[in-house]
């Protein structure tokens, strides 16, 4: 691999809902063999700083970015912003709202819980969160401590999720905004995993389109823990559609030893880099 930069753009630190610093998550991505590494915390930019002042006077170089949650067509999306200027005051307002729109879900959450018999729910979750950003996966933390379910993976099917308790319908951002407000900040938009969302070929084809005609750029072809089949079937739609390609591992936490950071596959030779626009 000597000569190959090795590329990182889809990470969280506990800004986020990660568990390492930026600090700590910088030298674990130097360790790694990471040269170019994207904080990409979700809806906030919060540790940018942070990350930016721990990579000075290293060889690693750190891309301001974001993980904005978007509802489209009646589920979650993802979309990152590469390079965005975390001063800009439509993406910052933007991601205020939607974190507000998180404070008022996870009390609900809470009182949801709490009527299965679950009580405290907010205040366990709180203990593993920032005071930037409060998710689900700080109350899948909660309800793994108190025995409520065996690991996060658990959780993630018996609660927080659709017709189970703890659920809360989400109301993120449009797909529209979301785009325009990474624009706005000079940054590039790019469909976060998207394997992820189980849809079909055409549907996936409808999010594609309408992302395109939102102002977006990119998808990550590469993501942690894919099927090479998928990657090959998002390179094939990332040719198709002239989205430039990226890749990232999504890390979140030490503890999930099947996602390192820097530890992705190649980008397919079809396709054209994100990077190689900068
Ligand atoms: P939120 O944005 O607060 O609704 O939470 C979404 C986050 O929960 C994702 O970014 C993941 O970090 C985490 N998550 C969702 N589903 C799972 C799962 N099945 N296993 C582990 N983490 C998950
Ligand atoms: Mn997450
Ligand atoms: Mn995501
Ligand atoms: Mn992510």
């Amino acid at each position: 691999m000597t000569g190959m930069t090795c590329y990182d753009l889809h990470c969280h630190s506990n800004v986020s809902d990660g568990t390492l610093t930026p600090e700590a998550l910088i030298a674990r991505a130097i360790e790694q063999g990471v040269d170019v590494l994207a904080l990409t915390d979700h809806d906030g930019t919060e540790g940018i700083a942070a990350a930016k002042n721990a990579a000075q006077g290293t060889n690693l170089r750190l891309i301001a970015g974001v993980e904005i949650s978007v509802t489209w067509s009646s589920g979650t999306v993802h979309i990152v912003g590469l390079n965005v200027d975390v001063e800009n005051e439509t993406l910052q307002q933007g991601l205020l709202d939607m974190r507000s729109f998180r404070i008022g879900r996870a009390e609900k959450i809470a009182q949801r819980l709490e009527k299965v018999g679950i009580k405290g729910a907010l205040d366990g979750a709180r203990k593993y969160a920032s005071d930037v950003l409060l998710g689900r996966l700080h109350f899948a933390q909660f309800l793994v401590e108190q025995g409520h379910a065996k690991d996060i993976n658990d959780v993630f099917k018996r609660f927080l999720v659709r017709n189970k308790p703890g659920y809360v319908p989400s109301e993120w951002a449009s797909l529209n905004d979301a785009v325009s407000w990474i624009t706005a900040a000079g940054g590039q938009a790019v469909i976060a995993h998207p394997a992820r969302y189980k849809m079909t070929a055409t549907k996936l084809r409808r999010l594609i389109s309408a992302f395109k005609d939102a102002g977006g750029v990119g998808v990550e072809v590469v993501s942690g823990r894919q099927h090479p089949e998928e990657v090959k079937t998002l390179a094939k739609l990332a040719e198709q559609f002239e989205l430039l390609a990226s890749c990232g591992s999504d890390f979140h936490t030490p503890d999930n030893t099947w996602v390192e950071l820097g530890h992705l596959s190649p980008l397919p030779q079809s396709c054209v880099p994100i990077w190689s626009t900068w």
